[in-house]
């Protein structure tokens, strides 16, 4: 079940977070969710004086990304908290890059205009995001709007290329080539 709440999705995060294999002192970490209208699906703290992490979780991010989508960007901030942690500053160097390519997680801070794709509902105004081929990107025609439950259109962001089922998808995939 994907969190519904701002409350589940902080425990979720919680949970999540134990299972990352990277050596940081959870026990030092809070984490709290935002909800000013920001770019960026998270940010990370460092209070030096008090040696304590506060990881920030974007809401709006969390509902336009989906759960797998969002752990991308529960990993890298926990990157971010590492770094902290051990060596009292952090940023998106080499030594960040390379601890983020170890756990899968994206090298920079992800923001809404960063996703290559978007879904678009066909009858609300609901939207969302989403970086990668995904299965809701895949096939479009077994999943629904997640506002109003009517069916919804994918977008290549760059290209503009829309479909709404599987044989669109590959349309779309093939003739993108690398533009993908
Ligand atoms: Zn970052
Ligand atoms: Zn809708």
């Amino acid at each position: 079940m994907e969190p519904e709440t701002r409350e589940e999705l902080l425990s979720a995060a919680e949970r999540y977070a134990e299972t990352v294999p990277i050596a940081v002192d959870l026990d030092a970490v809070e984490w709290e969710c935002s909800d000013r209208a920001v770019r960026r699906a998270g940010a990370c703290l460092y209070d030096r004086r008090a040696a304590r992490v506060t990881i920030r979780l974007t809401w709006d991010a969390y509902r336009s990304f989906g759960w797998d989508e969002f752990t991308g960007t529960i990993r890298h901030e926990l990157v971010h908290a590492w770094e902290f942690q051990r060596f009292g500053e952090s940023g998106h160097g080499p030594r960040f890059a390379e601890k983020a390519r170890e756990l899968d997680a994206p090298r920079h801070c992800r923001s809404f205009a960063d996703a290559r794709l978007r879904l678009v509902c066909s009858s609300c105004d609901w939207d969302a995001r989403r970086f990668r081929a995904s299965k809701a990107v895949k096939r479009p025609e077994r999943r629904r709007c997640g506002n109003c439950g009517a069916r919804y259109r994918v977008e290549h962001v760059e290209s503009g290329r829309r479909w709404r089922t599987h044989a669109g998808y590959l349309v779309a995939r093939r003739k993108l080539g690398n533009d993908w």
